[in-house]
């Protein structure tokens, strides 16, 4: 069963997905061929300034048009291809997309801003993700900067040196590294000192209740101070309301990302909000 969930776009519901090991087999057989078939698409949220609510990044996450299944969304398959070693190839696709998608804006005269990409601990150790980065960027001719990448803490649970040292011969080649998922999981406050970060995404779940729960409160507030003390640029995800964007603008939160202001979008839906570039929320 596929569920309605905004914009046109089917959530995939089946409980069966993740219980059911057959299902798993399922999509799994239909994913080596999936990539050759087309059926990926990336979808974009804005990263918006909270200073003066223009358009100043954007995030791509992936989506899967199954033929029968509908939109299927990362958490059902992402996991399923890191344990098979999918993640490598489909990881390869989303950088090659992403690039020919910012070529293809410059092109028609859209101003490009930079757009984040979500790289996983298997893709971390891709020996050819830095190559594959770089051909990318100049088989589109793109300034590097207009690439991020964003790691979550769980890429330093292992071989944190290794980890690191792609991070930091990507950081020199000019991309910006942001820390996903920030203050969940393994957090250390180590890696923000020794790792080539450039910005925090301070979690969701911190944002959910920040007008109600006074530690989560805090917890956000700490966070907006680190970062600008060390020097590092702070981003809130998950917001979904005017109060909650109103709060971090408050506390000095540089930017935000939610449905509040937009829900990711396919590529010709966010190049009309592009062409905007700013939001208008109070
Ligand atoms: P993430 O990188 O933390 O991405 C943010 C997730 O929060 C996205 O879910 C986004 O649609 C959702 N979101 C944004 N604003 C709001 C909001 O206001 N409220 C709520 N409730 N949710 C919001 P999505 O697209 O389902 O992606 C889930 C996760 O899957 C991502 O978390 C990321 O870890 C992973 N992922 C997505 N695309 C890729 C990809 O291309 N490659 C890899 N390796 N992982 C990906
Ligand atoms: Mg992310
Ligand atoms: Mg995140
Ligand atoms: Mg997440």
């Amino acid at each position: 069963t596929a569920k309605k969930a905004g914009s046109g776009t089917y959530r995939f519901y089946d409980a069966s997905l993740n219980a059911s090991a057959a299902r798993g087999l399922e999509l799994l057989a239909r994913f080596r061929q999936a990539i050759k078939a087309d059926e990926f698409r990336l979808h974009y949220q804005p990263k918006v300034a909270l200073q003066n609510f223009e358009i100043v990044g954007l995030e791509a996450l992936i989506r899967w048009e199954h033929p029968e299944h509908g939109l299927i969304f990362p958490n059902d398959f992402i996991p399923l291809a890191e344990d098979h070693d999918l993640i490598i190839p489909l990881g390869h696709w989303i950088i090659k997309e992403v690039c020919r998608q910012l070529a293809e804006w410059r092109k028609r005269g859209i101003t490009p801003v930079p757009v984040a990409i979500n790289v996983s601990v298997k893709q971390l150790q891709d020996e050819l993700l830095l190559e594959t980065i770089l051909s990318a960027l100049k088989k589109y001719k793109l300034p590097p900067f207009l690439l991020e990448i964003e790691v979550t803490e769980s890429c330093f649970i292992g071989d944190i040196d290794s980890a690191k040292s792609v991070l930091e011969k990507l950081r020199d080649e000019g991309l910006r590294i942001s820390l996903d998922d920030y203050g969940t999981g393994y957090s250390s406050l180590s890696h923000i000192k020794t790792l080539p970060v450039y910005a925090l995404k301070i979690d969701r779940s911190f944002i959910r209740d920040i007008r109600n729960d006074n530690s989560d409160a805090m917890i956000v507030a700490s966070t907006v101070s680190l970062a600008r003390n060390l020097g590092l640029k702070v981003i809130a995800e998950g917001v979904e309301s005017k109060e909650q964007l109103m709060h971090l603008k408050v506390i000095g939160c540089d930017e935000v990302q939610g449905f509040y202001l937009q829900r990711p979008v396919s590529a010709e839906q966010i190049e009309t909000i592009l062409q905007k570039g700013k939001f208008d929320p109070l």
